[in-house]
């Protein structure tokens, strides 16, 4: 089955009960026993729903997995992989992070004795100098939020796979319309499904996908036994999302290049992070690891440099939203610094290239020319 077929019918089937073609929401937290322990595979929600499972089902296909699960949040999601570990393991994670990763990380898994290295994934020497014996998981976000920074999975997988290690992915922004990672070697792919599976900021949601069995069961266990999962509707919300994956991914990449285009011929516009620039150091890896396209998510600095210059932007902004999140039908504008990314402590921000003056653009699918109109008012 091809990628577009596979968002509508991947792991779907009509309801075995009633032949609804959309499974209905299961809202229910236990089901009815025949005999103590003889049940149709389900007994209570946390466990398994069905609505939950077609989902699971549906995020499996999609990212040509065996196993998915879905989450409350991202967050909940990669908190599930973080238990895979025990004090003393060591993690070596990208530099650049969504802030909430960075944050779990560092305020909440660190107390608990696990230590992080944050590194350069561009840097394939540093990274090797850093494992160690104790080194359980590599953690990789590509294209990064918000500096757009891409790693080539396919050449990290090579290293974890060497060393024995768990490589897990935040496909958050590329999405398996442009990007498979469990195709390119990773072992786990992680999904904040509140953003592009979901579509239409609706719903907080996470993901997980697994190809080997035995790994998801594990994942599955951990799940279950502590208890981040996705409720019934929730779960609807997402699988009704993930229908029009495809056709919504195809015009966020038009709109999203026209966007960088756009800014890159801007006066006041100083440095536009799109990895489908060709004046982009990652546009070699773009090419080779996403195909179809570079995605809708565009970062851009002010000549001026000047915070002021950012927030007048972002105060003018009509057609754009200044709202956090991003990946749904609607054009959002963010500042990384002072939203999204402001649990980075300041002196790390400056280090990696957060500065005030940084403009988050998540591109949706209005007409392209409107999108224009707007950042062309609002740069003034
Ligand atoms: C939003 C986001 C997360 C966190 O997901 P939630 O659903 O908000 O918990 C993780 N990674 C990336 C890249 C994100 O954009």
């Amino acid at each position: 089955m091809k990628f577009n077929t596979k968002t509508i019918h991947g792991g779907q089937h009509p309801d075995p009960a009633t032949g609804a073609v959309m499974p209905p929401v299961y809202q229910t937290s236990t089901f009815a026993q025949k005999s103590p322990g003889v049940h149709g595979g389900y007994e209570y929600s946390r466990a398994a729903n069905p609505t939950r499972t077609a989902l699971e089902n549906a995020l499996a296909s999609i990212e040509n997995g065996t196993r998915g699960l879905a989450f409350s949040s991202g967050l909940a999601a990669t908190d599930c992989v973080l238990k895979l570990l025990k004090p003393n393991d060591e993690v070596i994670a990208m530099d650049d992070l969504y802030g909430g990763t960075y944050r779990m990380f560092s305020k909440i898994y660190q107390e608990f004795g696990i230590k992080f290295h944050f590194v350069d994934m561009n840097d394939l020497d540093k990274f090797k100098s850093l494992i160690n014996e104790n080194t359980k998981l590599v953690w990789v976000e590509t294209p990064t939020n918000p500096l757009m920074k891409l790693a080539d999975i396919e050449a990290v997988a090579k290293i974890t796979k060497e060393k024995n290690l768990l490589f897990a992915v935040d496909n958050t922004f590329a999405t398996p319309y442009l990007q498979r990672p469990l195709d390119m070697g990773a072992d786990i792919v992680m999904h904040s499904a509140t953003k592009y599976l979901g579509g239409h900021s609706d719903v907080i949601a996470g993901a997980l996908i697994v190809k080997n069995e035995q790994l998801g069961e594990k994942l599955h266990f951990a799940q279950f036994a502590t208890g981040g999962t996705l409720g019934p509707q929730d779960s609807y919300l997402v699988l009704r999302g993930i229908k029009t994956l495809h056709l919504r991914m195809q015009r966020h990449c038009e709109n999203g290049e026209k966007v960088a285009n756009f800014l890159s011929n801007h006066p006041k516009v100083k440095t536009v992070y799109y990895p489908g620039l060709e004046s982009n150091p990652f546009y070699d890896i773009a090419k080779k690891q996403m195909q179809g396209g570079f995605g809708g998510m565009v970062s851009f600095t002010f000549e001026s440099g000047k915070k002021e210059d950012a927030i007048k932007f972002l105060e003018s902004v009509r057609v754009f939203t200044l709202a956090e999140s991003l990946g749904g039908v609607e054009s959002l504008a963010n500042h990384p610094a002072l939203m999204t990314h402001a649990s980075i402590p300041e002196d790390k921000r400056k280090e990696i290239g957060i500065t005030d003056d940084l403009v988050r653009l998540s591109v949706g699918v209005e007409d392209a020319e409107d999108l224009l109109e707007d950042l062309r008012q609002a740069l003034g």
